[in-house]
């Protein structure tokens, strides 16, 4: 399995997750940042835990996002 944690506070809304993976994320049209498909928020931290066949869309959205926010993790 693969953990996804974002810190949606801080995003600018670039769009570079949802073109890496984009089933698992969106542009919210209420305030312009991105949305963790499935996310439930803690304390500001988005998470979900998805199936290991979105390791690597998501790693690429991890490694394209400008502010560093999503954090990818195999568990
Ligand atoms: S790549 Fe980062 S800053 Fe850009 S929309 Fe996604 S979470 Fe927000």
């Amino acid at each position: 399995m693969v953990r996804i944690i974002q810190q949606r506070a801080k995003c600018i809304g670039c769009n570079a997750c949802v073109e890496a993976a984009y089933n698992r994320w969106r542009m919210s049209r209420k305030d312009g940042k991105s949305t963790l498909v499935g996310g439930e928020d803690k304390n500001g931290f988005v998470q979900v835990v998805v199936d290991d066949h979105e390791l690597e869309d998501n790693l690429r959205a991890a490694e394209n996002c400008p502010v560093n926010i999503i954090q990818v993790t195999k568990i």
